[in-house]
């Protein structure tokens, strides 16, 4: 943005206090603890982003942002829990305890990435200059309900871009034009595509129109942040929306390309089923605050890419469907890798996890007994359920795997037809090997 743009953009609407909903009662202690003391040594403080949207809408922010005119370093003598992150656009996190509030000084867009390119001559000064005016802090932002600040000194909301009508209105808007604003950041596609599941919003047409278009644009996107918004796309208590936007503006292919070709073809229908139900059962999980795993996730994606390799090599190679399924896993995953970067400490016990999908079809034997014992018995076990409600498994073989989890071990023992230790001479009946247990 240049200075005839800067200076062609009106002033904020001032929303006074009685005029929205947002009471300090519902900001955390410890962000209004930042924004006050900010505030009482004459800086600048205002709350911004999620949280400010969300306290509009009712909701309970997962977490406080606040923007000032302090530079991180006067940030930091004014709290000593303060910690600055990151090399090139320094922020402030300052900790109490578990919570940490994001302290990030105000930056001028435009010139950041004027900036970029001259930074390899003259480094730190001009990191210096990157910082400028709330006037131009808003303007880098992605969409108008995450661009309405909060300011501590009179309980206003600063509101540059018809943020307020667009969070009455439930609508999606970009800051600024859309097909530029998805070319500086590709991600934002996938951000309009969470915000509008997590939010129950629509995306506006303009906003939405080029999404097609520039999709390709986020094949250029680290793996690394690929997967981070994966996981909030998936991990955050509206997976199944996330899914339905991703599908209907055709963005899945960029973060599930294996998955994403399956949907198209044939089988499209039972791979949505699996998606939907999977993704529900993690819906359900987060609305009960249990503990859910990227691990499962990726099971639940990749397991009809898998399945389908794991057929195709057992038609090639002379190989045990056991091991067919393992370097279906193995090929599945690497290629998974290139997409979204999901750490090893998932991919490596997700594949447990689904070559048990087979051993739990052999329901005789000490072996198919200590299943039960396995580390990822019981997310191989709910994976099994998971596939049996969508047909793909049977539900006599999931009652099996149900009853038998709850018998003493000698009874376990019968239901596996193990026999008992020491019990080898064939001078024993089976009637007597059952008797008194
Ligand atoms: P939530 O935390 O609920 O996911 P949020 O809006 O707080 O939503 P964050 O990713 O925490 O999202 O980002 C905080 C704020 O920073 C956003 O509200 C937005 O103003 C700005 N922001 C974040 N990512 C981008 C981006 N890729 N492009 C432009 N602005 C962004
Ligand atoms: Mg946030």
């Amino acid at each position: 943005m240049n200075d005839t743009d800067l200076q062609s953009h009106p002033g904020p609407t001032i929303i006074a206090r009685p005029d929205h909903n947002i009471s300090r009662a519902d900001i955390s202690d410890n962000a209004i603890k930042v924004l006050y003391r900010l505030h009482k040594a004459g800086y600048q403080a205002f709350l911004v982003g999620g949280g400010v949207r969300d306290l509009l809408l009712g909701l309970h922010p997962k977490d406080f942002d606040v923007a000032t005119d302090a530079h991180p370093e006067q940030v930091r003598t004014l709290f000593r829990n303060c910690r600055l992150i990151g090399r090139r656009f320094r922020l402030a996190h300052v900790h109490f305890g578990r919570e940490v509030i994001e302290v990030v000084t105000f930056r001028a867009a435009a010139v950041e990435e004027h900036q970029q390119r001259e930074q390899a001559d003259s480094g730190r000064i001009l990191r210096d200059n990157v910082y400028g005016a709330i006037e131009e802090d808003i303007w880098r932002r992605d969409f108008t309900i995450n661009a309405l600040y909060y300011n501590i000194a009179d309980f206003t909301v600063w509101d540059y871009t018809s943020g307020m009508a667009d969070v009455a209105a439930r609508t999606l808007r970009l800051i600024g034009d859309p097909e530029t604003r998805y070319r500086e950041d590709p991600v934002r596609m996938l951000r309009a595509a969470r915000f509008a599941a997590k939010l129950d919003f629509k995306i506006a047409p303009e906003a939405a129109a080029p999404i097609g278009r520039l999709g390709p644009l986020l094949r250029d996107v680290p793996s690394a942040r690929l997967f981070d918004e994966t996981l909030k796309l998936f991990q955050s208590g509206h997976g199944v929306k996330s899914l339905e936007f991703l599908v209907e503006h055709d963005l899945l292919q960029y973060l599930f390309p294996q998955t994403a070709k399956l949907l198209k073809g044939d089988e499209g229908e039972q791979t949505l089923k699996l998606l939907r139900e999977g993704l529900a059962s993690t819906d359900r999980r987060i609305g009960e605050n249990q503990p859910v795993t990227p691990m499962f996730l990726y099971a639940v994606f990749l397991w009809h890419p898998i399945f389908e390799r794991a057929e195709s090599i057992l038609k090639e190679y002379d190989v045990s469907q056991i091991e067919a399924l393992l370097d279906a896993c193995d090929e599945i995953s690497s290629e998974q890798q290139s997409h979204t970067s999901y750490p090893r400490r998932y991919s490596v016990p997700m594949k447990d996890m689904l070559v048990m999908q087979k051993r739990f079809e052999n329901r005789r034997g000490a072996r198919a007994m200590r299943l039960l014992s396995h580390k990822r018995f019981r997310a191989a076990y709910d994976f099994l359920l998971l596939r049996a409600s969508c047909g793909e498994a049977g539900q006599d073989l999931a009652d099996f795997w149900t009853e038998v989890q709850s018998l003493p071990e000698g009874e376990q023992r019968k239901a596996f037809s193990v026999r008992r230790r020491g019990r080898r001479r064939p001078n024993q009946s089976q009637q007597d090997a059952g008797a008194g247990r």
